[in-house]
């Protein structure tokens, strides 16, 4: 008890304790928290569709037909036809054979990483892949090599002095710099090595690439093997869940030997039904991501010209890079208090000296919302000079 104590002292005094919002409405550009109503540019919901009509309507017209839970595993007797509707509507979606729907995108990243490999094997990870395909790695008996962030003559080096690989894992956007991987330099490693190429589409799937297919369709990459693609539901799809994409002998093999996948209940059927009517306005409603994409560019020419910090990527994910977790989490204060909410990001979640306010967009946000962000930071800037 007194080390936790003592611990968590710790975690304040350095300016590290993290503190959860409390939402008291849905999610969207305009937050109810406590008395407040916040302009927010801090969900991953980029199509502004976690409270769609259409998805709310579906959602409770699953629920009652299929009740509120399913009530089992997959394997058990948890796997209803929505579930199976969805995954034969995905695997259309993205171009590939077979899908398989897990809980969240963090359970599927721990399912086919220790589904693929034993203890012979190397898992090679980008350095800035997200904590879940890390802890996959992790969790496997396999041994792990982590290369620089998308550095691919390392890759290549550490690839030539390794046994067979089992599998290479990135992130397709990297959720801290909104950069896309090198996906077309990944590919023909994986190929030439006999490994697996596991895509983790998060933040690209639904936002990037034609009808909203992902980065892999963005790149012109097809999702077959080698390729691995796991997308998740609960980010521009605004509902639950995740689902990996790829040929029959592999979802096979997950069925078979996914941990993840084997010993958990199934999604509510309910929120199948949700995301079935989410996916088909993801692929229909063309001008969400042409409106993202506008507000992206809008954001991205105005920061450039008040001389910020920028990363260069042109996606929803767009960080100021500061410098001190002091200057970003004053920032983030200074915005707050203006009602506009953005989070400071600081490590370890970002390397040291990186320090930085985390802007994302959604297809929700008007260009004037945009407009407002920038006054306040300009005027951070100004205080800050
Ligand atoms: C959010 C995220 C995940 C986890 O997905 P959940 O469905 O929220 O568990 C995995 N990878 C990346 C890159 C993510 O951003």
């Amino acid at each position: 008890m007194r080390e936790l104590t003592a611990r968590l002292a710790t975690r304040r005094a350095r300016g590290l304790y993290r503190e959860r919002l409390v939402l008291a409405s849905a999610q969207g550009v305009h937050i109810r928290v406590g008395d407040e109503t916040l302009l927010s540019f801090c969900s991953n919901d980029y199509l502004g569709l976690a409270n769609d009509p259409r998805v709310v309507a579906a959602f409770c017209a699953g629920a009652e037909r299929y009740g509120a839970g399913a009530g089992a595993s997959h394997l058990i007797s948890g796997h209803n036809i929505a579930h199976q509707a969805l995954e034969d509507e995905l695997a259309d979606f993205v171009g590939s054979p077979r899908a398989l729907l897990f809980s969240t995108g963090y359970m599927a990243n721990l399912g086919v990483v220790t589904a693929l490999s034993d203890r012979h094997s190397i898992v090679f990870e980008d350095k800035l892949n997200h904590a879940s395909l890390i802890d996959a790695a992790r969790l496997t008996q396999a041994k792990v090599k982590r290369y620089p962030h998308a550095d691919m003559e390392r890759l290549t080096t550490m690839l030539a002095n390794s046994a067979v690989p089992s599998v290479i894992a990135s992130d397709a956007v990297f959720s801290m710099d909104g950069d896309l991987a090198p996906l077309q330099r990944l590919l023909p490693l994986a190929r030439a090595h006999k490994a697996w190429l596991l895509v983790d589409d998060a933040h690209g799937i639904g936002v990037l690439g034609p009808g909203g297919r992902g980065s892999l369709a963005h790149l012109d990459i097809a999702t077959q093997a080698p390729v691995i693609l796991m997308g998740t539901l609960g980010k521009a799809f605004g509902v639950f869940g995740a689902f990996v994409a790829g040929d029959e002998p592999l979802i096979e093999t997950l069925i078979q030997h996914a941990r993840t996948y084997i010993y958990t209940t199934a999604l509510p059927p309910a929120v199948a039904e949700a995301t079935r009517a989410s996916l088909q306005i993801v692929r229909s409603e063309e001008w969400r991501r042409e409106r993202l994409q506008s507000l992206v560019d809008r954001f991205v020419e105005q920061a450039t010209q008040m001389g910020l910090s920028l990363t260069g990527a042109r996606t929803p994910i767009q960080p100021v890079i500061l410098g001190s977790p002091e200057a970003a989490v004053a920032a983030s204060r200074t915005l707050r208090a203006q009602g506009i909410l953005v989070p400071a990001i600081r490590p370890p979640t970002v390397a040291p000296g990186t320090s930085r306010l985390r802007i994302t967009f959604s297809a929700a946000h008007e260009p004037a919302h945009v407009d407002r962000l920038l006054q306040a930071l300009a005027q951070l800037s100004d205080g800050g000079s």
